[in-house]
């Protein structure tokens, strides 16, 4: 199986957008000073969008008419600019397939650069920060690119089907990350770890129904794209041939667990519009939808959690390899979690210190299964739910791994 496609552009037109409030601030200056003399060097033709405001890379990938006859998506700020593009596009009916046409360059400008760092990792280039942003400026403006598939995971909330590039939290780990956001322009990413001391002496337990559907390789093989992108000449893919489309399968055979019948939840009140769009995608057949039962292939832990933290890359940001088994175009959800019982303060100071170095993974209590789909329903209020570093407003979620891949310039 190819891990890149080549991604050629001579002339082509780039969509550059830059988010001037991400990470320090800095994107903005980023932009003018290190990538317009690359761009202009090579000649290389491009329309820039500076943003407003939340939202509006999400709107423009929604409606957008043009965005065929682009040769990239050019992104200076961190995660969550990629999840507003991502997710835009994927509400689109041509959606799916764009994703197969359309690379992805990153600036790491934010504060919280978790793709681009797994991206990076492995093809071996440094994360250490200078080299880490050169290397990133080089390749999104070289003519001859190389992209690399990225896996996408479907992720259903009682309202919106959703994708997620890299990660879903709740608890100690979900909570740092949105609580650290005040101090985004004056620490950049140091704000992690002072959101992590102050949340651990402020150390909350959430109580939580996990549910998970173990790994099993994929009825059918996972079939990565191996797609040469011609700026000027949409529709002239080779190798077009990532998407396998199945029937969606009902899941209404399934067995209703004690827990299911028991839950006072009803789906009715925000209904999912798009739902087979969805489960078409889905690499294991007969995954449930979020309202409908477990099937008794899930195993379920009810229970006092410090963290639940799911990956399917390996940083969390270039600093923190923190699922580093995880590999960016795989088919498997890294599912980790940590039980209150298990944990001390001092012992989740020590791990959340050691994550940078990768030897947390040596403490005992920090769990990770691997699953093909996870299912969580908090029963106590206290957490953010956090899809790649952006709030989610849910009762409960659900996460499936799909045939989906984004495709990310990597060299
Ligand atoms: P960081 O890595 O610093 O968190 P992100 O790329 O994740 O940076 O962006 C943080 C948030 O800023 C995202 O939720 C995004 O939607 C939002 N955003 C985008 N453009 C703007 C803007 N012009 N002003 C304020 N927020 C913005
Ligand atoms: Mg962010």
């Amino acid at each position: 199986t190819p891990t890149t496609s080549q991604v050629s552009r001579p002339t082509g037109r780039l969509l550059i957008f830059v988010n001037p409030h991400s990470g320090a601030g800095k994107g903005l200056e980023t932009f003018n000073k290190r990538m317009v003399p690359l761009l202009k060097r090579r000649a290389i033709n491009y329309e820039l969008i500076v943003t407003s405001g939340a939202g509006q890379v999400e709107r423009l990938a929604r409606e957008r008419s043009d965005l065929t006859t682009l040769s990239a998506v050019i992104i200076l700020s961190g995660d969550g600019l990629v999840f507003e593009l991502l997710n835009g596009l994927c509400a689109r009916d041509d959606g799916f397939s764009l994703l197969r046409s359309l690379p992805l360059g990153l600036i790491p400008t934010g504060s919280g650069n978790g793709l681009l760092a797994s991206c990076f990792s492995a093809r071996g280039y440094s994360l250490s920060t200078g080299k880490f942003l050169d290397k990133a400026l080089k390749v999104a403006t070289s003519a001859n690119s190389v992209a690399m598939p990225v896996n996408l995971l479907h992720m259903q909330t009682d309202s919106k089907n959703l994708v997620a590039f890299l990660s879903f939290g709740w608890g100690l780990l979900a909570d740092i990350d949105i609580e650290s956001e005040r101090w985004r322009k004056t620490l950049g990413s140091s704000r992690f770890v002072a959101g992590a001391l102050i949340r651990v002496f402020n150390l909350r337990t959430y109580r939580g129904r996990l549910s998970y559907l173990p790994y099993r390789r994929a009825e059918r093989p996972q079939q990565l794209p191996t797609l040469t992108v011609h700026p000027h000449s949409a529709g002239d893919r080779i190798g077009d041939r990532a998407e396998v489309h199945r029937s969606s399968t009902s899941s209404s055979t399934s067995t209703r667990s004690q827990r299911d019948t028991d839950s006072a939840y009803s789906s009715t009140q925000f209904p999912r519009v798009d739902d087979s769009k969805w489960k078409a995608i889905h690499l294991r057949d007969g995954v449930p939808n979020l309202e409908d039962a477990l099937t008794n292939d899930w195993v379920t832990l009810d229970d006092e959690f410090v963290f639940v933290y799911a990956m399917t890359k390996s940083h969390i940001a270039t600093d923190g390899p923190l699922m580093p088994g995880a590999r960016v175009h795989e088919d498997r959800i890294h599912l980790s979690y940590a039980l209150s019982k298990d944990v001390t303060k001092f012992s989740l100071v020590r791990f959340l210190l050691a994550i940078e170095k990768g030897t947390h993974v040596e403490y005992p209590f920090f769990k990770v299964i691997e699953c093909s789909a996870f299912r969580l329903e908090p029963l106590t209020a206290g957490s953010f739910m956090v899809i790649d570093g952006e709030v989610v407003e849910t009762r409960q979620i659900q996460a499936t791994t799909t045939h989906l891949h984004t495709h990310v310039i990597v060299g």
